[in-house]
């Protein structure tokens, strides 16, 4: 049979800024780029494996997992194929089918996911139930001690670092100490946190830590990262009695090939650009600054944000909108035209966005462009 043109090309998100957030830290290095074609073969890490993914040597996933888990500071590290799969595979391992876990209500929906995969039940920790948005640890620890006085026995407590609609930060250190306190197991899911900004697990007592490698790791992915305390070992890398070199609740290998060497190939750059975060930061606000000298534009979730993910509030460009003849597409179309990209078509009450790892002038001429638009047409 003949197949049919699948179109595998990407110019538009090649040639222009893209302000989509979930794409803006999994772009790669260079190196991570040399190894995607030195890796593209199927199992192409499987040369020299005697059975044990985490200790090939030839390419170094070995050296790589030791200073991986360095960078994150755990004990124990492990690739997993996202941060959801690292997610399920704690709840899985850790709960029981009907336990009930503690989950932030900004959490992302591969949590809740993960959560009913694993067949445990949810409650949720509010959010402050306004424009801020915010987790405080306040609020969590209210809503864990109440479900521990209703359930009985709470096992395990999910914290989104940073969550993917406000960016909002939340004090995982706080929680990793409540929670030892009330000895619930602490899960951190840093899918929008390492790899951007500095992730100190042991530090703050967190008991598993996730990452997103495509995310925010610079790697092509699909590829996850999961940390642990080392007193987790045992229990949450059980190996087959059948295949004793291989670990249950990972299949025995997870990552085979260009993600893991992607990730691997990054890791320098990423290192380095996590002690740049301060930068980064202010150079968001900044941006989010400029952005609101527009009238009708403005930032919400924490302020000033502490995240590149910013959310806005736009009901000046929606009302652009309701007259314009090219109605809510006007705002995608206008920016294409300046090169712009990333913000949903057809989108205009609204919109997240992210210019991490961007220059100065880059965010500047994207600021300055939302300003063109809007005077054009008000
Ligand atoms: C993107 C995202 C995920 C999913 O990450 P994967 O690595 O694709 O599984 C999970 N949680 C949050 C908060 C995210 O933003």
């Amino acid at each position: 049979m003949e197949c049919q043109n699948y179109n595998l090309t990407r110019q538009v998100e090649r040639e222009n800024l893209n302000l989509n957030p979930l794409q803006r830290a999994g772009f790669l290095s260079p190196a991570a780029r040399e190894a995607l074609l030195e890796f593209g073969d199927g199992y192409s890490v499987c040369d020299y494996c005697a059975g044990r993914l985490d200790q090939v040597a030839k390419p170094g996933i070995d050296g790589f997992l030791e200073d991986l888990a360095k960078f994150i500071n755990v004990d124990v590290v492990r690739t997993v194929h996202g941060a959801r799969e690292g997610k399920y595979a704690v709840i899985n391992k850790m709960c029981e089918p009907g336990d009930t876990i503690v989950v932030d209500g900004n959490a992302h929906y591969t949590s809740h996911l993960a959560a009913e995969r694993a067949g445990v039940n949810i409650i949720e920790v509010p959010n402050s139930g306004d424009d801020r948005a915010e987790i405080t640890i306040e609020q969590y620890q209210k809503t864990l001690e109440e479900a521990i006085d209703d359930v009985g026995e709470i096992k395990l407590a999910l914290l989104t670092h940073v969550d993917g609609e406000y960016g909002n930060l939340t004090d995982a250190k706080a929680l990793g100490k409540m929670c030892k306190k009330l000895g619930v197991i602490s899960l951190l899911n840093s899918a929008y946190g390492m790899g951007r900004l500095p992730v100190d697990a042991n530090g703050w007592d967190i008991d598993f830590v996730v990452g997103s490698g495509h995310k925010s790791m610079a790697a092509s992915g699909p590829i996850g990262i999961l940390g642990m305390k080392g007193e987790w070992e045992d229990e949450m890398l059980k190996r087959s009695p059948r295949h004793e070199k291989k670990e249950i609740e990972l299949l025995g290998c997870t990552s085979r090939g260009a993600p893991i060497a992607t990730l691997m190939a990054s890791l320098p750059y990423v290192i380095e650009r996590v002690n740049n975060w301060d930068e980064e930061v202010k150079l968001t606000r900044e941006f989010v600054s400029k952005l609101e000298e527009i009238d009708g534009i403005q930032q919400i979730g924490v302020r000033p944000t502490e995240h590149d993910l910013v959310r806005f509030n736009t009901p000046t460009l929606h009302k652009i909108g309701l007259k314009h003849q090219r109605k809510g597409f006007y705002l995608y179309e206008e920016l294409k035209n300046r090169n712009i990209v990333g913000i949903k078509k057809g989108q205009t009450e609204w919109f997240k966005c992210s210019t991490f790892g961007m220059s100065q002038e880059q965010r500047l001429y994207i600021a300055e462009s939302f300003k063109e638009i809007v005077e054009k047409y008000l």
